[in-house]
């Protein structure tokens, strides 16, 4: 028979870690804390499994998982002495989603289940606390009518505020039992009203339908949008844990909280995290009370009067603080805990791989490789390489004037400036009008998610660290302070109240620093980040494990000094066209193209040549000896010409030319489709001369250079759009011959490579052929992909969203490789190139040489080096290692 549930408790689990793409992340973690003889309330887990059979049910669940369900809630009986739905000592039970990866907050929850009526009087009456069984009960009605029925909770948001003001109570924990009991028969009336429909009394009942209503929420649309964002596919499906409720909120001696066995801001070694006291688990993520310190030292830190858990409850308090512990050593990782005490007891309720900023996962890492939990290999395999994206982010300026207007906890460090605007549906508006901004919000909830992601910088009035927008900002790597308790939001009149009554408009600009906790006046100048310390050590390790070298993509001695100051170990690709663009060059290059005939381009050639040559030569004293990989002239003569009426006319006035004439040669020049047109080699083999030139002013800088530095260069010279060897014969010859002048000139023997892109399908198919003249192959996959499809790489962007969303496919491929087309062109060209030439060097330069996966397959197809942008390099470092790391590849 099917197993549909995995049952744990009592020092026993029938799974465990391992499992987790059967019980999900949760399920799996309490199977193994429960393994570790930890205390874990007892429960089962609905395998995941489960989910894909009720969707492809028409959203029922198999009768021997019923029956499953059925055995396992006996067993949490038997254990805690309960009875489910019982008129004396219920059990109620807890019933939570859990998917194989964390999607925190975006599926649903149902706690409390299994009150009614009458239950609700044994609960009372067993914990001497009618009060607290009345509060359980008006949770459990609230959360089931949103979760299960569909009922917004802001209609019993209203009952409540109406009813604390009718009493003059300030607080929920003011209302008395009768005054709960109100509540509830409020709440019953208004599901009736709204729905037309009873509030369920059976037990069983709620609980078929609350599973249900779980997996449900796999399909809901903050569950979708969380899943395309962080590419988690979705026949993954979500488990369901159903589990004996421990209460939190059972008096002074009962709370519930989160930690963080490290700092998850810093990576600081220290237990750090939050609880309320009399409370339930949700109150804390929630934010609706600002939560107390678990020590001493973080409630120091954050100068709250409030005791801290080490001081109220020292004993409970000490073991939590060993099974923190002991939870990290048997996870080699930093975790991230819930738990609950009930009546001093104490109960865990999860435990997981907790988030991190990136500096914190940095030096955790670091700190475990020194304190020998990990290797370095580990520790470089657990940075995420596109997460690095977050040290590169700018601080304040320290040195500047500063105008606080307010200040909060300081949630996920960085700085920036933008406008304030109040809404999610602002933020997206915003971003797509290219404006900045920062969102303002009381708190957040996962429907805000697009706003966040819009947002330069998140910031909000209430809640703690652990709150919403403070995980989900630090996981985003954007800047976030929340609890600005100081600070209040006036949503009806757009503004920002500011202590003091200075207020802050809708529009009106701010900057957040998300490392201080400060909101600030206005756009604040900001610093750039500096790599050292930890970031340093990772790196080295990363480079030990780094079988290919890791070039840039750089046309400019701007771009090169910054790729040198990531690692970047040469250019792969100096895309020469870019210096033509500039300045007064742009003049002389349209003298070139306008030129009749063959005379007249070469004067205009002959004035380009000293400015690529100062140009090479400061590239190639910049690279210091490293290779440089040049690349001819690749785009179509047209794109440096004029197009609108408008244009021409200036042009033609600043050019001393007749308007009609150059109209004429733009019109002459058009193509219709420019991209598959007369660009790339064809264009040297057109007019070699300005081929000519380019490898002159390329050898001339080599020789300058190499006089200059006393190094010699590394060069590379690479002749873009081939698809027929006898292009590249004909280019390769041109460029043989200047090479060959140049050392007669000057006296020196020019060493040089001359190779070619494969960014064409039919270069791919004879690359056995081409690799008989070509000494190198540079995959330029942005016209491979482009060329492959079929689909033009500048209108693809008007289509490939609607194919993602409608899931014909999962990611655009002209970010991250198409492994199966494109990648099987690749594979299938180094090969052939090397059966013909074994030393052929193999190197990649389209926009995929800083996507990670991409880099994972140039690994696994052989490639010699990745080219990406300057600000990628020390992402493609990381991903570069972590290949060769999972491939067993690494160099030492
Ligand atoms: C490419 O096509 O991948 C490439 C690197 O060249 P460009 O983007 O300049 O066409
Ligand atoms: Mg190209």
């Amino acid at each position: 028979m099917e197993k549909w549930v995995y049952r744990f408790g009592r020092g026993q689990a029938e799974g465990g870690v391992s499992d987790v793409a059967i019980l999900g992340g949760k399920g799996a973690n309490l199977a193994e804390m429960a393994n570790l003889g930890l205390p874990v309330p007892p429960g089962l887990t609905i395998v995941a499994d489960a989910c894909s059979w009720y969707f492809q049910h028409e959203k029922t669940l198999p009768e021997a998982l019923m029956a499953q369900v059925l055995d396992g809630i006996a067993a949490m009986e038997a254990e805690t002495g309960r009875t489910f739905g019982g008129a004396t000592s219920p059990l109620l039970l807890s019933i939570r989603s859990g998917a194989r990866a964390s999607m925190p907050g975006m599926m649903d929850t149902v706690l409390n289940l299994g009150l009614n009526d009458e239950t609700v009087q044994a609960l009372g009456h067993d914990a001497g606390d009618a009060r607290f069984a009345w509060d359980s009960y008006r949770r459990f009605i609230q959360m089931y009518a949103d979760v299960v029925m569909g009922l917004d909770h802001e209609v019993f948001e209203e009952i409540l505020e109406d009813e604390k003001a009718r009493h003059g109570h300030e607080y929920d924990t003011d209302l008395s039992a009768v005054e709960w009991q109100h509540v509830v028969s409020l709440y019953k009336q208004v599901i009736e009203e709204e729905l037309g429909d009873t509030f369920p009394q059976d037990p069983h009942v709620q609980l078929w339908q609350a599973i249900a209503a779980v997996f449900s929420s796999w399909m809901n649309q903050r569950a979708m949008t969380y899943r395309m964002l962080h590419r988690i596919p979705e026949h993954w499906g979500t488990a369901v844990n159903v589990q004996a409720m421990v209460f939190g909120n059972l008096g002074s001696s009962s709370a519930t909280g989160v930690a963080f066995t490290r700092n998850p801001s810093t990576g600081r070694k220290e237990l750090y995290g939050e609880f309320l006291v009399n409370a339930q688990g949700e109150d804390v993520v929630a934010g609706i009370r600002t939560p107390q310190s678990l020590t001493e030292e973080g409630r120091l830190a954050s100068g709250s009067e409030k005791p801290s858990m080490e001081k109220l409850m020292p004993e409970t308090f000490r073991e939590f603080s060993e099974i923190c512990d002991r939870l990290e050593a048997h996870y080699r990782d930093m975790q991230d805990v819930e738990f609950t005490v009930e009546r001093g007891r104490l109960w865990m309720l999860q435990t997981r791989s907790g988030k991190r900023t990136t500096r914190a996962a940095m030096k955790i890492a670091v700190d475990m490789v020194d304190e020998r939990l990990i290797t370095e290999n580990e520790a470089v395999s657990r940075i995420e390489p596109p997460s690095l994206d977050q040290l590169l982010h700018p601080t304040i300026d320290p040195r500047v004037e500063r105008v606080i207007m307010g200040s909060g906890l300081p949630a996920s460090p960085g700085a920036a400036s933008g406008e304030i605007v109040f809404t999610a549906e602002e933020a997206v508006e915003a971003e797509a009008e290219g404006r900045k901004v920062i969102l303002v919000r009381i708190e957040t909830s996962p429907e805000d998610i697009h706003g966040m992601h819009a947002a330069e910088a998140i910031l909000t009035t209430r809640g703690g660290m652990t709150s919403h927008a403070a995980v989900v900002a630090r996981g985003m790597g954007i800047p976030c302070v929340v609890g600005a308790g100081s600070m209040r939001v006036d949503l009806r009149n757009e503004q920002l109240i500011c202590p003091g009554g200075i207020t802050l408009k809708r529009g009106d600009i701010i900057t957040l620093d998300g490392s201080s906790g400060h909101v600030l006046k206005g756009n604040v100048p900001m610093m750039q980040p500096e790599l050292s310390g930890d970031f340093g050590r990772l790196m080295q390790w990363a480079d030990k494990a780094r079988r290919m070298t890791v070039r840039t993509n750089a046309d400019t001695p701007q771009d090169a000094r910054a790729a040198r100051s990531f690692g970047a170990e040469g250019i792969g690709l100096c895309r020469t066209e870019h210096m033509f663009f500039e300045g007064e060059r742009i003049h002389v290059m349209r003298e070139m193209i306008l030129a009749e005939d063959e005379a007249g381009r070469r004067e205009a050639l002959a004035k380009l040549l000293p400015m690529q040559r100062s140009d090479f030569t400061e590239l190639f004293e910049i690279m210091h000896g490293l290779p440089v990989t040049i690349r001819l002239l690749d785009p179509p003569l047209h794109e440096f010409l004029p197009k609108s009426d408008e244009e021409i006319a200036e042009v033609a006035k600043a050019m001393g030319m007749d308007a009609a004439f150059l109209r004429r040669r733009v019109d002459a020049l058009h193509e219709f489709n420019p991209m598959l047109g007369h660009r790339g080699c064809r264009l040297a083999i057109s007019y070699p001369e300005i081929a000519e030139m380019q490898a002159r002013a390329i050898f001339e800088a080599v020789v300058a250079a190499a006089r200059e530095t006393g190094e010699a260069v590394e060069l590379e010279i690479m002749v873009p759009l081939v698809s027929l060897r006898a292009e590249l014969d004909y280019v390769k010859a041109c460029i043989d011959r200047v090479a060959i002048e140049v050392g007669g000139e000057t006296g020196m023997t020019i060493g040089y490579l001359a190779g070619t892109m494969i960014e064409l399908p039919r270069a791919a198919l004879r690359a056995h052929v081409i690799a008989e003249t070509a000494e190198f192959f540079s995959f330029g996959t942005n016209d491979l992909t482009q060329t492959t499809f079929g689909i033009s790489r500048d209108d693809a962007a008007s289509f490939i969203p609607v194919y993602q969303r409608k899931g014909i496919i999962e990611q655009d491929p002209f970010i991250s490789l198409d492994f199966d087309g494109v990648g099987e062109l690749i594979r299938l060209a180094a090969e052939r190139g090397r059966k013909t030439r074994a030393d052929l060097k193999l190197g990649i330069c389209g926009e995929h040489g800083g996507d990670p996966a991409s880099i994972t397959f140039c690994e696994e197809a052989g490639l010699d080096y990745v080219s990406c942008s300057p600000f990628r390099v020390p992402i493609a470092r990381l991903a570069a290692a972590q290949a060769a790391i999972a491939q067993g590849r690494q160099k030492n």
